[in-house]
């Protein structure tokens, strides 16, 4: 190589070896007649002098650099003199006396700055991400992903899974999302699609007798732009012949807990994984990815109230719906406008208000209650049913409550919302903890309002428990899938399920959501074919990387993790994806452009 040692490297036991590095101008001082530049490489940063005594040659060259040149320096191994160590470098007791230099190449003045993690416009970053991953954040965290997927290979190899590749050029099948389609030149209007994941392919795999199946799989989603999505992600898509739920969740419980334990030993878990049910984390938490870092749990008051006269309560509870809230320690004292702020995030999400039960901290202890309270409720409720309201909130002096009325959808949309804001506001999240939580027993299908229709929670390929298959036939809200999801810190990292195995039975479920004969004999007939040839009993999972390395990383956003990824508006802002293509390869693959986006 063109260098002998790495700049993380040196230390005071080489002191006196001639050494060659290679590397970046992180930082440059010119103390008069002495040059000090920090050299960057991948592995660290190690200060190099240029004494023009030492070598005139060095020294004069040393003046053209400016920071990012890349360059080599020979030079020696000297201890740093006492009291200019660096405790913070590794490499700081040293520094290399230079006697050679030469610069590979220099370097524009780069838009940011390299060596500060200062805050700059995101699509800068984007637009010159090959210089954002110089930093030395966005370094660890590609390290970081690469030790991670590393650790996933090596723990699914050892027992006895295959790493098997599928294609990205498939045929489009509705899988929940929009698909990218690939016009096809060889076949006048026909398309490929890019897989929303490789889910089909993984169950194919397993009527193929793989048994244990993993990728590292790229999925591919043209869904809405949202604050967080990728167009492209990152999925260990697994699938496995011959079990049950358990023995895939306690599969992941043990990946992700050696996996954390070893690369990232500062992180605490929760041990074991908490499992909830649906029924359960919908109850206690309004949503079905609850941060369980934090308590603030919802607590239902409908049937307390049922009988009230106050008409924010009364007039849900009528309408079928149920009247829940929060508890938020020591936040009695909240102003007018604290609360309006949380009142307004309710609005937004569909409330008419929030009720808000404030236990003040302050007055007298053996005084009627209702002196202690500050609520508009106060007066309708009354003092016994106060009483009760902090009871099941498990309030104390000093707490505020509150409380969302309507149909139990919006009102856990709310209170989830609401948790969340509090305990950010609260700071209730301890910074290492990964709070990793099971959530199983989901319902198999929900009502689409808009199609008028039944959907899959999860995809159409999930298993019903078997004792509900006969609801398939009366009650569709009621049956139970196979589908299992792993939460952490609030957030989805994978769904999946066990699958269907039989033709019968995977029909069923495409005729009730809404296939005719025509249409899965179209859209599936392959599929649906290969389990008529012995298919075994199987299901999977699909953890996303990008977010679990975001959590694991603290990183704000996936986009801090993944190498080259999208802006939020999905463009490619380093090459400018997506663009127009000619007319001679419009022609090709036989398409017209009806309609442009406006430049902007
Ligand atoms: N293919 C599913 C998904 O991407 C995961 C699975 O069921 O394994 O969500």
């Amino acid at each position: 190589m063109l260098k002998t040692h790495n700049c993380g490297e040196l230390r005071a036991a080489n002191t006196g070896q001639s050494v060659t590095l290679a590397g970046w101008v992180h930082r440059r001082r010119d103390h008069g007649g002495l040059i000090f530049i920090d050299l960057r490489d991948k592995e660290g940063i190690t200060q190099v002098v240029f004494n023009p005594e030492i070598s005139g040659d060095a020294h004069s060259i040393a003046t053209e650099l400016r920071n990012e040149y890349v360059l080599q320096v020979k030079g020696e191994v000297s201890k740093r003199p006492s009291g200019t160590e660096n405790s913070k470098l590794p490499t700081g007791e040293i520094e290399i006396l230079a006697k050679a230099i030469q610069i590979y190449n220099s370097s524009k003045t780069p838009p940011f700055y390299i060596n500060e993690e200062v805050d700059v416009d995101e699509n800068l970053l984007l637009k010159y991400r090959y210089l954002h991953l110089r930093r030395s954040g966005m370094r660890d965290n590609m390290i970081l992903r690469h030790k991670v997927i590393k650790f996933m290979r090596d723990f699914l190899d050892v027992r006895g899974f295959v790493e098997v590749e599928t294609p990205i050029l498939i045929k489009s099948t509705p899988e929940g999302a929009r698909d990218y389609v690939v016009p096809s030149r060889l076949h006048a209007g026909k398309f490929y699609a890019l897989p929303q994941s490789p889910q089909q392919l993984k169950q194919l795999l397993m009527v193929a007798g793989m048994e244990k199946y993993y990728q590292i799989a790229r999925c591919f989603r043209d869904e809405d732009l949202r604050a967080d999505r990728q167009p492209e992600f990152t999925q260990l898509d697994l699938e496995m012949s011959f079990v049950t739920e358990e023995d895939i969740l306690s599969l992941c419980e043990e990946m992700f807990t050696s996996l954390v334990e070893t690369l990232t030993p500062d992180i605490k878990l929760i041990k074991p994984f908490p499992r909830l049910s649906y029924a359960d984390v919908i109850s206690r938490y309004g949503t079905d990815k609850p941060d369980i870092r934090y308590g603030l749990e919802l607590k239902d008051i409908s049937s307390l109230v049922s009988d009230s006269e106050f008409i924010v309560f009364k007039s849900a509870i009528q309408a079928k719906g149920v009247v829940k809230g929060i508890c938020l320690p020591g936040c009695a004292n909240y102003t007018h406008k604290q609360i309006e702020e949380l009142t307004e995030i309710a609005r937004g999400l569909g409330a008419k208000g929030l009720i808000s039960m404030a236990w003040l901290p302050d007055g007298d202890d053996a005084g009627d209650l209702s002196t202690q309270v500050k609520s508009v409720a106060t007066k309708h409720l009354g003092t016994a049913k106060l009483k009760e309201i902090f009871k099941i909130f498990e309030a104390q002096r000093g707490d505020l409550i509150l409380i969302a009325a309507g149909s139990e959808n919006i009102v856990h949309k709310i209170l989830d919302e609401l948790r969340r804001e509090m305990a950010k506001r609260l700071q209730l999240c301890p910074s290492n903890l990964m709070a990793f939580l099971f959530v199983t027993d989901f319902p198999l299908f929900e009502w689409n309002e808009e199609r008028k229709g039944w959907d899959s929670m999860h995809h159409m390929f999930t298993a019903p428990f078997d004792e509900d298959v006969p609801l398939l036939d009366s009650d569709l809200s009621k049956i139970r899938a196979r589908h299992y999801d792993i939460v952490c810190n609030g957030f989805e990292l994978s769904s999946g399920s066990i699958r269907i195995h039989t033709r019968d039975l995977q029909e069923k479920i495409f005729s009730i959501l809404g296939y005719s004969k025509e249409e899965m004999e179209d859209k599936f007939g392959g599929f649906l074919e290969a389990l008529e040839y012995g298919a075994p009993p199987h299901g999977g999972i699909a953890p996303g990387i990008d977010r679990f390395i975001m959590l694991l990383t603290g990183s704000k956003t996936i986009r801090d993790v993944i190498a080259f990824p999208k802006n939020q508006a999905a463009i490619d802002v380093m090459t400018d994806a997506p663009s127009h293509i000619s007319n001679l390869q419009l022609d090709e693959l036989h398409l017209r452009i009806t309609e442009q986006e406006n430049q902007a």
